[in-house]
């Protein structure tokens, strides 16, 4: 049987992990199994290709809207931090949310991407978060944080130091974390519609974006980019006919 290049390119990917680490990764950033092909590689992955709501964006046109302030009760709390191949990303322990449209959100785990995949006015920055919060019927909600270079970001300093660098790794983080050092002081937000940026793009995802960046130091930045080796961004999805609220 001869193999297409997608198997082919499926194949490499799938043994990229080290032996014995299961990792669910035939999808990827580069290549045939990369972001244009992402509809194609599965049919769970169908929506990649075919949604009309789909994540990221460059935000822009915004349109006046009565947002009211987050209600975000985020605690200190313990958290693992694992490279999965795709981002770095931090599970959280249960107990904080987000409240909004009469709904709670529970904060399940925070991932990064550099450089930005959402953008702003055009601009794109060096590495944005995304805070994953999802309700009791499953309804996501993502909280994301533009990082500019400036100052070293606080929790960011706690995180890396325990920075799994391999796909497949990961470490426990010590206790009375505090997420809420992830974000600006100023919680100011644009709001709409989106999906998940990664395989399988479901959507229906409730986006918060902060206005205000927050900072993060160049070595930060490189040592993110230098774990998850890639340049982790979904490009821009058209915006269709979607409003993003302010
Ligand atoms: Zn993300």
């Amino acid at each position: 049987m001869k193999l297409s290049k997608a198997s082919i390119a499926l194949t490499m990917v799938m043994t990229t992990g080290p032996a014995g680490t299961l990792l669910a990764q035939h999808w990827g950033y580069e290549g045939e199994a990369g972001p244009q092909n992402w509809g194609k590689l599965d049919a769970k992955f169908a929506m990649c290709a075919s949604g009309k709501n789909q994540s990221p964006i460059d935000l822009s046109g915004f349109v006046e809207a009565d947002l009211k302030p987050l209600k975000l009760d985020y605690k200190a709390g313990s958290a693992e931090i694992l490279n999965n191949g795709h981002t770095v990303q931090v599970n959280y322990a249960p107990g904080s949310s987000l409240a909004v449209d009469s709904r709670a959100f529970d904060l399940k785990q925070f991932h990064f991407h550099s450089p930005s995949e959402n953008k702003m006015n055009g601009k794109q920055f060096p590495l944005e978060g995304h805070l994953v919060h999802a309700d009791k019927d499953g309804n996501l909600a993502v909280v994301a944080v533009m990082f500019q270079e400036g100052a070293a970001n606080a929790l960011l300093t706690r995180l890396w130091e325990k920075m799994p660098n391999k796909a497949g790794e990961k470490s426990t983080l010590p206790t009375g974390l505090s997420v809420s050092q992830l974000l600006p002081k100023e919680r100011d937000y644009y709001r709409f519609n989106g999906s998940l940026t990664t395989p399988p793009c479901s959507e229906g995802v409730r986006w918060f974006v902060m206005k205000k960046p927050a900072t993060a130091s160049k070595a930060q930045i490189e040592q993110f980019f230098k774990a998850v080796g890639v340049a982790n961004n979904r490009p821009i999805q058209a915006t269709n006919a979607r409003a993003v609220l302010q």
